[in-house]
């Protein structure tokens, strides 16, 4: 409900459901905040996006845990490196990463925004999960070991 409560409510489906449906799929993380574009692109909407991202920093968190990625912000002049070398990013973005340039899909787990990298749909990451595996991809082009899984 605390969720539900800063969704715009128009249930427009632009996210594929209703803003109810919606609120439950981002407790359950099937689903990531930046699906409901109306928050992102309406004006009005900032100050709910921004409370929004507050209430779910938890879960994105617990999810980055779940991979083990480090991100440190600090050290990322955001370069781009990483962003281009992701499989997943190369795979799920064929007119951007797939081609050497910045991300131009909502499908990739790393881009740069503001100069620093930032992480999404990380239960897309080849170490995520079940059957992870040990992907390194992300980690050796970095030039100043802004990113790590510490627990190998
Ligand atoms: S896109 Fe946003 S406003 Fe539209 S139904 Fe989904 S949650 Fe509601
Ligand atoms: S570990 Fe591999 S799949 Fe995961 S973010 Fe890094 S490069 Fe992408
Ligand atoms: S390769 Fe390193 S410095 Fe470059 S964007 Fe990625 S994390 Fe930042």
């Amino acid at each position: 409900m605390e969720i539900y409560k800063l969704l715009p409510q128009t249930n427009c489906k632009k996210c594929g459901e209703t803003c109810m449906g919606f609120a439950f799929k981002l407790l359950s993380k099937d689903l990531t905040l930046d699906k409901c574009t109306p928050l992102f692109e309406e004006e009005e909407y900032a100050e709910e996006k921004k409370e929004l991202e507050e209430l779910l920093k938890p879960i994105t968190e617990a999810e980055m845990t779940e991979t083990g990625l480090v991100i440190h912000e600090e050290l990322c002049f955001g370069c781009g490196n990483c962003v281009v070398a992701c499989p997943v990013n190369v795979a799920e973005d064929p007119t951007g990463c797939a081609i050497g340039k910045g991300a131009s899909s909502d499908k990739v787990i790393l881009k740069v925004e503001n100069g620093k990298v930032k992480a999404a749909n990380i239960k897309t990451c080849r170490r995520f999960g079940k059957y992870r595996i040990l992907c390194n991809a992300c980690i050796t082009p970095c030039p100043t070991k802004a990113i790590e899984f510490p627990g190998g």
